[in-house]
């Protein structure tokens, strides 16, 4: 059921996928990616090789299938140039073709993927796997951030707010397209408040109000969405339509 970019723009609304995709590499999904995807492919381990297959080609499926009217394997993707220094290598990805408004921000943590779509405005989302190693140290917490959550005495509370602090920050460095190398531990994520949260990115240049709202995943999952806080959009939750075959272990 093709669903042209044209009708989510009048919408106005934020589509969110996500899912999880098999251990195993089908031929079916590499039939459908592009050069630079089955060279990275190449280079990396079998599972880890099965999982970026897996997710490239159920991204490439519900962009084609459900946005853009073309094959998945048509769909070619390039990047905006970086904000700070217009690199044009490490800017946020974007559809190059078919021609369309379409934005979308992928995230993905092993087997499970989180991918946000919408017309004409800019998303970022995060999905982080509770059990990943790392460390509340690992990522830069403001003074506020650290207090609360030092604070906690449950282990798992500390680890609830950790991740909620995490992918909010994540998903607003993904929507500004500054990615890694930002200015973390003054991104303040509110981690003790539920949200939505307004966060305030205000790197030189690249400052900007952030509309960010947790999203229900499958249990163990942490997923987060930020969105332009002067215009927030209705959030809407769409399922895969296509059944992959061999999908056993969800
Ligand atoms: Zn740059």
């Amino acid at each position: 059921m093709a669903e042209i970019s044209g009708l989510l723009r009048e919408t106005r609304a934020i589509h969110i996928w996500h899912g999880r995709v098999r251990d195993l590499l089908p031929s079916s999904d590499l039939a459908v990616l592009a050069d630079d995807e089955l060279g990275r492919i190449r280079r990396a381990g079998r599972v880890r090789s099965a999982h970026y297959a897996g997710v490239h080609a159920a991204v490439r499926r519900v962009l084609g299938d459900h946005y853009l009217a073309v094959p998945p394997s048509a769909v070619r993707f390039g990047r905006h140039a970086c904000p700070r220094c217009t690199d044009p290598a490490h800017g946020r990805p974007r559809i190059e073709h078919p021609a369309t408004t379409l934005d979308f921000n992928l995230s993905r943590s092993g087997p499970y993927w989180l991918l946000a779509v919408t017309a004409g405005a800019k998303v970022g989302v995060d999905i982080e796997r509770r059990t990943s190693a790392v460390g509340v140290a690992d990522v830069a917490l403001t003074a506020y951030e650290h207090a609360r959550i030092r604070g906690l005495e449950v282990p798992e509370q500390r680890q609830e707010l950790f991740y909620r602090a995490w992918t909010r920050k994540e998903a607003v460095l993904k929507a500004c397209g500054v990615g890694i190398f930002a200015e973390l531990e003054n991104l303040e994520a509110s981690p003790a408040d539920p949200g939505p949260v307004t966060m305030e990115y205000s790197e030189s240049g690249l400052a900007g109000r952030w509309h960010v709202q947790d999203l229900a995943l499958t249990p163990g999952l942490v997923g987060a969405l930020a969105q332009d806080a002067e215009s927030v959009r209705p959030v809407v939750t769409r399922q895969a339509a296509f059944r992959l075959a061999g999908d056993n272990n969800s």
